[in-house]
């Protein structure tokens, strides 16, 4: 791999930073505190093409490599978590489905709205009682005709209230475990279908999360995506490129936290000099510095791979395993540079370490990601 950035690389992620500087940082602590970023942000995101990458320009998309998706991703991530969420869940996690696993139909009502920002899609998986055994899932589609009648409910859905459309993924066979479990493509308005946003998290709280009620929500059999029994593996795939794109959030974390510390160590004074003087201090910058160099490697390896068309999944576990426990790290040692400055949210250490808790949790918990790696290494299953 070529770790020189090509002309276009460069130039998106200047694209990206100056849109994070000029159109993110100046309100994260006001949409921190109101529980919502602005909703315009996301046609400015379409605008610019950041909800378009790596999708085919006949369908909207704006092209691009993977490289310069986790570039963009990670832009986004150091000013707002919030943010760079709606993007991984609206392209990552939906519109590049679409685009891989679509019918041209598919692909045609629904791809030019996400990359535009007109609309936005949400990721349908956990529920109630099974999240990191999404398998198990019980939300049922029984099939009516030409139609499929879906009952049960979602948890956890982030863009849920926001969404126009989402990637739902429901039961529809007797197949036992994932094998019964087929994916569908539902507009929120479909009659039947409610949402109520979760208040209360302890980041990411500029981000709308919802638990999703289907009550006889009765869609056509063409809204299913990909063939029946199919939903498990259209749901792994998503998520393991989704991992990548956790990983380059949190990379984006762990930057912001060592760009703050390193400017608030070299300012604050504490016995006569500047607190970067305390060879302590420097300590805990040189493990935040060491985490982002380290969690930014293993995310662009895996999309290096993605772009060679080389097997990536067990590198995409690892990457998002590191990143996000390197983020949590970070941001824990950019609030202890802070001293009791950084435990109040005008300081930026506070939200970046509350919104980088929940990178080891979604898309596949730490152990998981454990077990995937482990699986990989040994052959055995632990599922
Ligand atoms: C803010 C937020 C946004 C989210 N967004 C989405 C979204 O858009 N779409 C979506 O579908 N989901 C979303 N999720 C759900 C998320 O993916 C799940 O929370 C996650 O998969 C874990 O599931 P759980 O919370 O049910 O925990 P559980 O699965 O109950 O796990 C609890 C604990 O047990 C451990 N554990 C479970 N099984 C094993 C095992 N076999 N071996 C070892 N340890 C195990 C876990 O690692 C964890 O520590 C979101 C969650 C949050 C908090």
């Amino acid at each position: 791999m070529n770790l020189e950035l090509s002309e276009e690389q460069t130039a998106v992620r200047q694209l990206a930073k100056d849109f994070t500087d000029r159109e993110i940082t100046p309100h994260v602590v006001e949409w921190d505190r109101a529980e919502s970023v602005d909703r315009s942000i996301v046609r400015k995101l379409g605008a610019l093409g950041f909800l378009g990458l790596t999708i085919p320009e006949e369908y909207g998309g704006s092209g691009g490599d993977h490289l310069a998706y986790c570039l963009v991703t990670e832009e986004l991530g150091r000013g707002d978590s919030s943010v760079r969420g709606i993007v991984s869940v609206s392209l990552g996690l939906v519109a590049k489905t679409v685009a891989h696993w679509g019918t041209e139909e598919q692909k045609r009502r629904w791809l030019p709205g996400l990359t535009s920002g007109e609309l936005v899609g949400c990721f349908g998986l956990t529920e109630p009682g099974t999240g990191s055994d999404a398998g198990n899932l019980t939300t049922r589609a029984v099939r009516a005709g030409d139609d499929y009648i879906i009952n049960g409910s979602k948890m956890f859905i982030t863009n849920g209230t926001w969404a126009d459309v989402v990637l739902l993924f429901a039961r529809s066979t007797d197949a036992p475990g994932h094998r019964g479990v087929s994916a569908f493509l539902v507009p929120t308005d479909t009659p039947g279908l409610t949402r109520r946003e979760i208040h209360g998290k302890l980041g990411l709280r500029g981000q709308a999360t919802a638990e999703l009620f289907l009550e006889d929500v009765r869609v056509p059999a063409s809204a299913m995506i990909a063939s029946e029994g199919k939903g498990f593996s259209v749901a792994m795939s998503a998520l393991a490129k989704g991992r990548m794109s956790v990983a380059a959030g949190c990379v984006g974390i762990a930057q912001a936290a060592l760009d703050s510390a390193v400017k608030y160590a070299t300012e604050r004074e504490q016995f006569g000099r500047t607190i970067a003087h305390h060879q302590l201090v420097q300590e805990l910058i040189t493990d935040i510095a060491v985490d982002v160099d380290a969690a930014r490697l293993l995310t662009w390896r895996v999309a290096d791979l993605i772009d060679r068309g080389q097997p990536f999944v067990t590198e995409a576990s690892k990457a998002k395993l590191f990143a996000s426990e390197a983020a949590v790290r970070a941001a824990n040692n950019a609030l202890q540079v802070f001293g009791g400055y950084g435990y109040i949210d005008e300081y930026p250490a506070g939200k970046l370490l509350r919104d980088a808790r929940v990178m080891t949790l979604y898309e596949g918990t730490s152990q998981i990601q454990k077990l995937v790696i482990g699986r990989a290494l040994t052959g055995v299953s632990a599922f």
